[in-house]
């Protein structure tokens, strides 16, 4: 059992070596870092109640799940990874033991990533909140893509497949357990616990010229509308086309659900969502190893959704 005193020595013993282009970081005032042309900078906060519950998450799931989605923002925007900031706030139930657990599974997939934790801070609180300030890097500003660069006449595409991270979210509720087979259920409730953000693909796509591009983090109902409304576009989308991650059907059919729909407005799946001119399709297609066309851009606003009963109703995470 580590004390208090002691907690930041031990996290600091747990975070390893510093990336090449870190020249101070923990342990001193401030972080120096040795920049490149153009910093990505994102914060994102979980928080015990609202994000994930101690309950269904082990503290290590809790340090990765923080980090990884902090890293799909930078994902999102094409950017490489480099250092993360991390704030905990940790409740008086709450040992040092348990938050050099949690700081352990945010530096397993900091080394992952080819991520540094560079610097951070720990304070008391009434609740478990973990806040994640991550900085990503490129040369130029070609190498990223924003939401609001969508043209009409571009198609609409997604990486990999939906719905593992709601699926898991039921399961970790309790939901379909008795007609659900153990892999599959264990399968996604870790896909729930431990996302991963798609930073290769989203370099990979940029390259290949996608226009815009958000992660998929509230839900795809949700962030279409986002980059629908950030370059004042309509995008026409079918969910008949959706990919659907493995085992989604089988919990959506043990639990009277539309897979597809709760692969369209479940969040956290940290996919890409993204747009792209037609001819450069087989280029973008060529560069990810998954990437499903669901439908095109066209001018006007907003987003239509076709392709399952209620689709226009569909909504998913909403902030606030
Ligand atoms: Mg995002």
């Amino acid at each position: 059992m580590v004390r208090e005193s002691e907690l930041i020595v031990a996290i600091r013993q747990v975070l390893g070596a510093p990336g090449e282009r870190v020249v101070r970081w923990t342990g001193d005032d401030a972080a120096v870092v040795r920049a490149r042309p153009l910093a990505v900078t994102s914060i994102d906060t979980v928080a015990d109640g609202t994000h994930f519950t101690l309950a269904t998450h082990s503290p290590a799931d809790v340090g990765h799940k923080a980090l990884a989605a902090a890293l799909s923002d930078l994902a999102a925007m094409g950017a490489e990874p480099g250092e993360a900031y991390v704030s905990l706030a940790l409740p008086a139930g709450f040992s040092p033991a348990l938050a050099l657990e949690l700081v352990r599974g945010l530096a397993t997939h900091a080394l992952e990533t080819g991520t540094t934790v560079a610097g951070g801070d720990v304070v008391r609180s009434g609740a478990l909140v973990v806040s994640v300030a991550v900085t990503g890097w490129a040369e130029s500003e070609g190498e990223l893509a924003g939401r609001d660069g969508a043209r009409p006449g571009d198609l609409v595409a997604v990486t990999g497949a939906l719905g593992a991270s709601a699926a898991g979210l039921l399961v970790l509720e309790g939901a379909g357990s008795a007609d659900l087979d153990e892999a599959t259920a264990s399968r996604l409730a870790e896909r729930h616990r431990r996302p991963t953000a798609r930073l290769g693909a989203g370099r990979a796509l940029v390259a290949a010229g996608a226009t815009a591009m958000i992660d998929v983090s509230d839900g795809l109902a949700t962030d279409a509308r986002h980059l629908a409304s950030a370059s004042k576009v309509r995008l026409e989308l079918s969910l008949a086309a959706l990919p659907l991650a493995p085992g989604v059907e089988d919990l959506a059919s043990a639990t009277g659900r539309d897979a597809r729909a709760l692969a369209a407005t479940g969040g956290e799946d940290y996919e890409l969502l993204l747009t792209l001119p037609v001819d450069r399709w087989d280029e973008a297609a060529a560069a990810e190893t998954r990437l499903t066309r669901l439908g095109s851009v066209v001018s006007g606003e907003g987003l239509e959704l076709t392709g399952v009963r209620g689709a226009k109703r569909l909504h998913g995470y909403e902030h606030l």
